[in-house]
This record gives structure tokens, sequence and C-alpha cells, in this order.
């Protein structure tokens, strides 16, 4: 029973750090960003089910020895029990305090917007999801509501840069991270990040994810508005947003390699 355990939990361990490493390492993933994205999420659930049944097989065999009343040999597997639920009560413990410092870091920020998108100064609906333009925002370009509504929130004076065909690019890259839940991936990848910060370019993992999710929403807003109106857009979010990958991901979209 140790031994299918310790296999498992190994298992689990080597395909929750194989995902990470793709997404840090392999360099076709720029031009494949949906298929690192779920190779990724295949290995993070195939790890968190193979180190459950680790930690399940030791528990169920403690358990079962306890009540038993076999003495001298259970100890093993008593404290094989007893270690992983403390791991997994440590890991709980640090991603619980991670996620909570995060979002309340983020707070203020959000509590702003969601008082500005109260009075929008004008709303759009694209492809189901609603699109508010806010004023009073100087700097901010679009983004999915972090409150959690499922809608776009998009700065009056970023609206008006874009001019009509790239603010609708803009808008279907912003809804494209709507319907793709990006925002709860983005989630897991901070709590795996967290959870493997010690593991080497577990660091750079979490940028990857939200790369990629990038990556994914420019993609579906070529397929939508073509690749000069997402290249426009791109470029006055550069403008708006210096340093950002703005530049970089307009690139890709001219690079011989690009496919959709
Ligand atoms: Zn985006």
């Amino acid at each position: 029973m140790i031994i299918a355990a310790l296999a498992s939990a190994l298992a689990g361990l080597l395909a929750l750090t194989v995902g990470p490493w793709l997404l840090t390492r392999a360099r076709w993933r720029v031009f494949r960003p949906r298929l690192a994205l779920g190779l990724w999420l295949a290995c993070l659930l195939a790890g968190a089910g193979m180190l459950s049944a680790a930690l399940g097989i030791v528990v169920a065999d403690a358990a079962t020895l306890t009540a038993a009343g076999t003495a001298g040999g259970d100890w093993v597997s008593t404290v094989a029990a007893w270690c992983g639920l403390a791991v997994l009560g440590c890991l709980a413990a640090a991603v619980g305090a991670a996620a909570a410092s995060a979002s309340a870091d983020a707070r203020p920020y959000d509590d702003a917007l969601t008082r500005l998108a109260a009075s929008p100064e004008s709303r759009v609906v694209r492809d189901g999801v609603e699109v508010l333009v806010i004023a009073g925002t100087p700097g901010l370009t679009a983004l999915v509501d972090p409150a959690g509504r499922g809608r776009v929130l998009v700065g009056s004076e970023f609206a008006r840069a874009l001019g009509s065909a790239g603010f609708e690019a803009a808008v279907a890259h912003e809804v494209a991270h709507v319907r793709g839940r990006h925002t709860l991936l983005l989630r897991a990848a901070r709590l795996t990040a967290v959870a493997f910060s010690r593991v080497p370019r577990g660091l750079h993992f979490e940028q990857a994810v939200r790369t990629l999710v990038e990556l994914i929403a420019d993609d579906a807003a070529v397929r939508r508005c073509g690749r000069d109106a997402v290249r426009e857009a791109l470029a006055v979010q550069a403008r708006f947003a210096p340093g950002c990958s703005a530049e970089l991901r307009a690139q890709r979209l001219y690079s011989p390699f690009y496919v959709l």
C-alpha cells in the first residue's frame, strides 16, 4: 500500500512540475497557446488527482490497520498518513494566505472601478457580454470586470484613442477572456505558483500562463476582427501601458509561424 501511495505521490508531483516546465520552456507555446494551456491543465488535474489518491491510500491504510488492531507494523502507515495530512495542511495554508493577500491588495482598485461602472459613459453588448465604457479612469485600457460579473470595462480615453475598428478588436479580446473563463485559469495558476514557488522556474510560471491567455484572446480577436484591427488595438494599448507585452504580441501576429 505504501509503495502504491509513494508511486502515486511521485507521479503526481512529476505531473505538477512538468506542466509549469512546459509552459516556461517550450518555445512553440507562443504559436500554440491553446494547446500549451490545455496540456498544463491536464497535468494540473492529473497531478492533483494522483496526490489526492496517494493521500487517500495512506489514510485508508492507517484507518484499516488501526481498526483491525494491528500492532507493530502499522506505525509506518500511521506516520505516513499524518505526514501527508500535515503537508496538505501546510500547502492549503500557504495557498490560502497568498490568495487572501492578493485579494486584499486588489480590493481598493476593484471597488473604485465598481463605483465608476455604476454610471458608465456608454454600454454595448458583444457576443452576449456587457461592455461598459467608463470615464474618470485615465490610463485604464480594457479589462474583465475584477468584481467577477462577467462583463468588460473599457476606459473612455482608451476607447476614443482606439477608433471603431480598434475598439471592436480590444472588446473581442476581453470578451474572449470572459468566455474562456481566463480569470479562473489565472487564479489556478497563481495558486499553483504559490504551492510550487520553490521549484526551479516556478516564479516564471504564473507569468507564462498570463501570457498564454493573452495570446489566446488575441487569436480570438483576430478571428473576429482581423489581424490589422488587433494590431491597431495593441499599438494603442502599448501607448497607454508602456512596458506591457502589446508590441511583442502585435509582432507575433505577423510572424511566418503564426497560424490561427
Ligand atoms: Zn487580455
